[in-house]
């Protein structure tokens, strides 16, 4: 409508208009992962909740969209269609709203991520705090570290391969533990284990965790955590 006065009006092209500057919200709501027709309703409150849309709106503004991926993401619990991610999420304050796995708060696409999220919650649940770890790859403990960084989870971790602990710097690791783990599938020498649960303190629990990875270790800690936390509740 600018420079309608002037001896020479710009016209302005029909097909310029401005509201041509914006976008489906269903379509938009679909490309940032919002799966099904329940998803859509609980983000469209979520939207209108923070003043980006109304009920019965079908577009909202291209310059709108950053802000409404904000409040979008800042405002659902996504989960994805995995059962187990689902169980996992139980109550969340937030709605919960189906995404694919790359966008799962519980998993994010992985397996381990969602049984290290789960080991936590059972380990707070029982306060199980300190574990000790026999065995394991470098690889596993970064990721068991980072798993459970910003928890009150804490590890001491004996590597099998390069570790070659004595009785005496055994005992207070089985002092301080609530845990003893011994991996068995991974490379850890006989005698490095042995210094361990020989002299095990009577009330230290044990667990062997059989299978490879860091999602069966952490399952296997989980299972403990809940049966702990049945036989003393
Ligand atoms: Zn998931």
């Amino acid at each position: 409508m600018w420079d309608r006065g002037a001896a020479h009006p710009v016209p302005i092209a029909p097909t310029i208009s401005p509201v041509a500057a914006d976008t489906d919200i269903d379509d938009w709501l679909a490309s940032e992962g919002i799966l099904d027709a329940p998803g859509r309703i609980e983000a469209r409150v979520v939207l209108a909740a923070a003043g980006l849309t109304r009920a019965g709106k079908q577009r909202i503004a291209t310059h709108k969209l950053t802000r409404a991926r904000e409040a979008l993401w800042a405002g659902i619990t996504p989960v994805c269609a995995s059962p187990a991610c689902l169980a996992a999420a139980a109550n969340p304050a937030k709605p919960i709203v189906r995404t694919g796995r790359d966008r799962c708060s519980i998993c994010g696409g992985s397996n381990t991520r969602r049984a290290g999220r789960e080991m936590v919650a059972a380990c707070v649940r029982t306060g199980l705090e300190r574990i000790v770890l026999l065995g394991g790859s470098g690889n596993a403990h970064a990721e068991l570290r980072a798993l459970t960084t910003g928890t009150p989870i804490e590890w001491r971790i004996i590597d099998g391969r390069n570790d070659r602990p004595t009785k005496r710097q055994a005992l207070p690791d089985l002092a301080w533990a609530q845990l003893l783990v011994v991996w068995a599938s991974t490379e850890l020498p006989h005698r490095v284990s042995q210094v361990y649960t020989e002299d095990r303190p009577p009330g230290l629990p044990l667990i062997t965790v059989a299978r490879r990875g860091v999602e069966a270790l952490c399952q296997a800690v989980t299972q403990f955590a809940q049966g702990s936390a049945r036989t003393s509740g």
